[in-house]
């Protein structure tokens, strides 16, 4: 049997760490903010929007919440990223994706001040996290490491599998992976023998959007499993990218979805805007 991956507990004692660094800064007159842009009404991203306030409480961030319609124009959303970025109280910048289809996320995301791009997906960061000096860490990707590190799971030498090349988490984590020192496979909707690749991974990451697609002939027996997904099933309920019930009893480390990676990249995020407010007053 697995032992189970406990992302809320990890997440929580991050957000610990991150509450004490706010009082220290409040201490020195800075209070670390927040802006959290939505635009339209998609159900998930609502869910996501009000965690992520949630957890800022949590953790005395003042946050701000811009709600736009759906029918916002691009202009629209970036005249108020560059009030936004001028504006002291906002010390991180959070454009909920997906955007409607008329608006490129590309140019909203580079309209981020670099210094304020806290989910750190402007090309400014995403270079840094090439090179391995990065200000902001990717939040997904770092919230794995963290679980990782906090099961002592080492990823130096370890054959690690990541299936989804996004930019949000398949390709920064992969970078992470090897600034760690693994040897680090990428695989995609391309890919030919997935489940033959996968099959040899001490630690296999599913970052794919498909219920269950991960099955026990695809893992290895011991490996670590870590899964990003965030789906619904056939009858509505939450799952993850991994067959738990079938790849449990085959793995060492499994994470659970819900409470596995989800509450982990708000703690991030968390830590980010702290890292922004500490940048922006030196
Ligand atoms: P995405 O749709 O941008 O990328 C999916 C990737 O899966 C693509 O690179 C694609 O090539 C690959 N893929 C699709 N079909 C495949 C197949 N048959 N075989 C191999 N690879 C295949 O998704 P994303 O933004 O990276 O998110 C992936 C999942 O993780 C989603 O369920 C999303 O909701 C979830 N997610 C969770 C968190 C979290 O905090 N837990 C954060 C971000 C994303």
């Amino acid at each position: 049997m697995a032992k189970l991956i406990n992302g809320k507990e990890v997440s929580s004692a991050v957000k610990k760490k991150v509450g004490d660094e706010v009082l220290l800064l409040k201490q020195k007159g800075i209070i670390p903010g927040l802006a959290v842009v939505l635009v339209g009404d998609d159900p998930a991203s609502r869910i996501y929007v009000n965690n992520k306030k949630k957890a800022c409480e949590q953790v005395g961030i003042y946050s701000v919440e811009y709600t736009l319609p759906a029918a916002t124009t691009q202009n629209e959303l970036i005249n108020l990223i560059e009030k936004l970025n001028c504006d002291s109280k906002i010390n991180g910048i959070l454009v909920q994706l997906p955007l409607p289809a008329h608006i490129d996320e590309k140019a909203v995301i580079e309209a981020i001040s670099p210094l304020k791009d806290v989910d750190a997906f402007n090309a400014v960061n995403v270079g840094r996290i090439m090179q391995g000096d990065y200000r902001f860490l990717p939040c997904t990707p770092a919230g794995i490491m963290e679980l990782l590190d906090y099961e002592n799971i080492d990823v130096a030498g370890k054959n690690c599998v990541i299936i989804g090349r996004s930019n949000i988490v398949g390709k920064p984590m992969a970078m992470l992976m090897l600034h760690r020192d693994a040897t680090v496979t990428v695989c995609h909707s391309k890919t030919k023998n997935l489940a033959e690749i996968c099959s040899r991974a001490d630690i296999l990451v599913a970052a794919v959007g498909k219920p269950r697609f991960v099955t026990a002939d695809m893992v290895k027996d011991g490996a670590v499993v870590i899964d990003v997904g965030i789906n619904r099933d056939k009858d509505g309920k939450l799952c993850g990218d991994v067959a738990f019930d079938e790849v449990e009893p085959k793995v060492s480390y499994i994470t659970p979805v819900p409470g596995g990676v989800g509450p982990m990249t708000i703690a991030v995020l968390m830590k980010n805007t702290i890292t922004a407010a500490k940048l922006q007053n030196n």
